[in-house]
């Protein structure tokens, strides 16, 4: 049978050394301290909430349990203990994760034996072997090895890098001909690795060659969070090469472009300390802020900003600023701006805001003309929220390009009406007034998003005022049916309260609640009982707790196990088929308050035996009501007749003690 399969393998992977690890690891670290580094937290009954970082709400569901070790959101059903939480907040490996706890909390965790065999560790140390190699390598030809490279020292010179903040910043060059290759050959590292990372390119021929990829390069180093190398960006120095400006190396197990942000290993003190931050769009944008005195800065790598790097930083502080560059601005705004702002809009508590540097400066450039105080002035005059900046782009193009003729037939409509009603539009007339109907059509959809009246009031006023419209015809076309919001998709999970969930639940759901707040109850369902549930995963639940549970037993650790240990019941329910449903009663169960008043085993035991007769009822009272329908429904023999009414009687006498039995504790 398939669930007997599940049910020894959970058991298996249980009682292994992964769990006495984890389990020491998590005696160790605290939960809301790490959490606390990503989240804002608050204390809640016996509980901390705050914003989920994994996905975007304005109102908390994401709670975290410090004496269970656990966290839960309840609007995305992420959750889990301090290792996992690290590990997909900060995007490492487990071994990564337990290598950090172990240092900050000094666990005497006493040989790296176990995450060398973690598989996804086992990738990793040869390749960050490698990115050390490399970036010493191109450190060293920077500024070791001056006589190769003092054009790119001229060059930093020149955009304003002096040589200590390129040494901070531990840029480098990649000189001419195949140097890296050779180094990394001598340091025996695997070259195949290293073409894949992209630092240099593999030929396929008889036996493969390899080359260097970056050459007469300058070559930016991007780190992790723990300064660790992560990746390298190249950047051609030469005036007339053609191509892209920057070359990234490749996505790798420890770098993802999309969610990296360059130079928060600078600027993460800085970040907390102002509560603020400012996100530019490139790597001298920031460095060059950053070295001038404005260090709350971190920079997007030629990617699209997105939502991951928003709620990274959302989490770091309350205030960010975008920096656009002067040119493109706008049309960067708005097609970077639909994931980017969903979910941060004006109703959010983070202060989000956009601001354009005029005049085709970006940033760099900017600070360099005019210095730090004017570039921080002009952020304080000028930032938007980002519905501001929407509505702004499209209301500047107003007098900016032609529309494009592709109007549907509502505006035709629009036009003839206004035609009925003795108003004639000459052919000007008309390009303004399908102009402004596809700026309204535009805007409207942000408007429509903004649910603080003032707000929208300010707005609706704003474009009536810009198109020379009525408020009343932007009011009435803005809430219209036919506009849907621009984010309709982001649904605001607030509903939940943590004391209510059990009325929710049936018997079998209790049964398991109980369970998971007391792994020893298992030990009061007995197999005859396990025949009363009808729910499959129910069914895999008690027999794997059981399972587990005897197998810790007769380990030789002898069944040192703590009341509802996380670790057994992760494991558990993932090998459910309605995972999110048990996950969420057993977080709601971990969170809930209610228990704590009753923790005597004695009472557990009285809640789990009532809770089984009440299911022996309930299932007889359903047999009870078969039998009935059978004996109304008059197509019965007599003799069988006589038999089910006796049957019936017999599970009514027996439902009676039960219920007696119920009164009885
Ligand atoms: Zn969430």
């Amino acid at each position: 049978m398939e669930a007997e399969q599940d049910v020894s393998r959970a058991g298996r992977r249980s009682g292994g050394n992964n769990f006495a690890l984890t389990e020491l690891i998590l005696s160790y670290a605290n939960i809301v301290d790490e959490v606390s580094g990503f989240v804002k937290l608050k204390k809640v009954g016996n509980n901390y909430s705050g914003l989920c970082p994994f996905h975007s709400e304005k109102t908390p569901s994401f709670y975290v349990n410090e004496s269970k070790g656990l966290y839960y959101c309840f609007g995305c059903g992420k959750g889990g203990n301090v290792i996992g939480f690290l590990k997909d907040i900060r995007g490492e490996s487990f071994g990564e994760v337990v290598r950090y706890l172990k240092q900050k909390y000094n666990i005497p965790l006493e040989d790296t034996k176990y995450y060398k065999t973690n598989n996804s560790q086992k990738d990793e140390e040869p390749l960050k072997k490698i990115l050390n190699l490399s970036l010493n390598f191109y450190y060293e030809n920077l500024f070791v090895y001056l006589s190769n490279s003092r054009h790119i020292i001229k060059y930093l010179q020149e955009r304003g890098i002096d040589e200590n903040t390129a040494k901070e910043f531990k840029l480098g060059f990649a000189g001419q001909g195949n140097g890296l290759t050779k180094l990394l050959s001598n340091n025996k590292a695997d070259l195949d690795t290293c073409a894949n990372a992209g630092l240099l390119i593999r030929k396929s021929g008889p036996g493969n060659q390899y080359f260097d990829r970056f050459t007469n390069k300058l070559v930016i180093p991007i780190f992790d969070r723990n300064n660790e190398p992560i990746a390298f960006a190249s950047r051609s120095v030469l005036q007339d090469s053609n191509g892209p400006k920057y070359i990234n190396t490749n996505n790798s197990p420890i770098f993802i472009k999309s969610s990296t942000l360059f130079g928060l290993n600078k600027s993460l003190p800085f970040i907390k300390k102002e509560n603020s931050v400012i996100v530019v769009e490139g790597y001298f944008d920031m460095i060059m802020l950053y070295s001038r005195g404005i260090k709350n800065v971190a920079a997007t790598m030629g990617t699209a900003l997105s939502k991951n790097h928003i709620i990274i930083l959302s989490r770091l502080c309350d205030e960010i600023i975008l920096l656009f560059d002067g040119d493109k601005a706008g049309i960067n705004a708005i097609n970077r701006g639909i994931e980017l702002f969903q979910g941060f809009m004006d109703n959010s508590d983070k202060n989000i805001y956009a601001v354009t540097l005029s005049g085709g400066d970006d940033p760099d450039s900017f600070v360099r003309k005019y210095g730090k105080e004017k570039l921080i002035k002009l952020i304080s005059d000028n930032k938007k929220s980002p519905i501001g900046f929407i509505i702004d782009y499209y209301m500047n193009n107003l007098s900016g390009e032609t529309v494009k003729d592709d109007s549907g037939k509502n505006d035709e409509v629009l036009i003839k009406n206004n035609k009925k009603y003795g108003i004639i539009y000459n052919k000007d007339d008309i390009n303004e007034l399908k102009k402004k109907i596809s700026i309204l059509k535009d805007v409207a959809p942000f408007i429509k998003k903004i649910d603080n009246n003032i707000i929208l009031s300010h707005y609706i006023n704003l474009v009536a005022n810009n198109l020379g419209l009525k408020e009343d015809i932007v009011r009435d076309y803005v809430s219209s049916k036919n506009i849907s919001s621009a984010f309709a998709d982001s649904k605001d999970e607030s509903g939940f309260h943590i004391e209510n969930y059990e009325k929710d639940l049936n018997i079998e759901d209790l049964v398991i609640a109980k369970l998971f707040y007391n792994l020893l109850l298992t030990d009061y369902i007995n197999d005859d009982i396990i025949n009363e549930f009808s729910d499959k995963d129910a069914i895999y639940i008690i027999k794997a707790t059981k399972n587990t549970l005897e197998e810790l037993r007769s380990s030789e650790e002898g069944g040192d196990f703590n009341q509802g240990n996380s670790g057994i019941i992760e494991e558990i329910i993932s090998n459910t088929e309605n995972k999110s449903k048990w996950s969420r009663i057993y977080y709601s169960i971990s969170f809930s308050s209610g228990y704590k008043d009753k923790t005597t085993f004695e009472d557990e035991r009285r809640d789990i035996k009532k809770l089984l007769i009440k299911l022996k009822i309930d299932n007889i009272s359903k047999a009870c009501g078969c039998l009935l329908d059978e004996l109304k429904s008059g197509k019965l023999d007599e003799s069988v007749r006589l038999l089910k009414f006796k049957e019936l009687n017999k599970l009514k006498y027996l439902s009676k003690e039960f219920q007696k039995k119920i009164c009885s504790f």
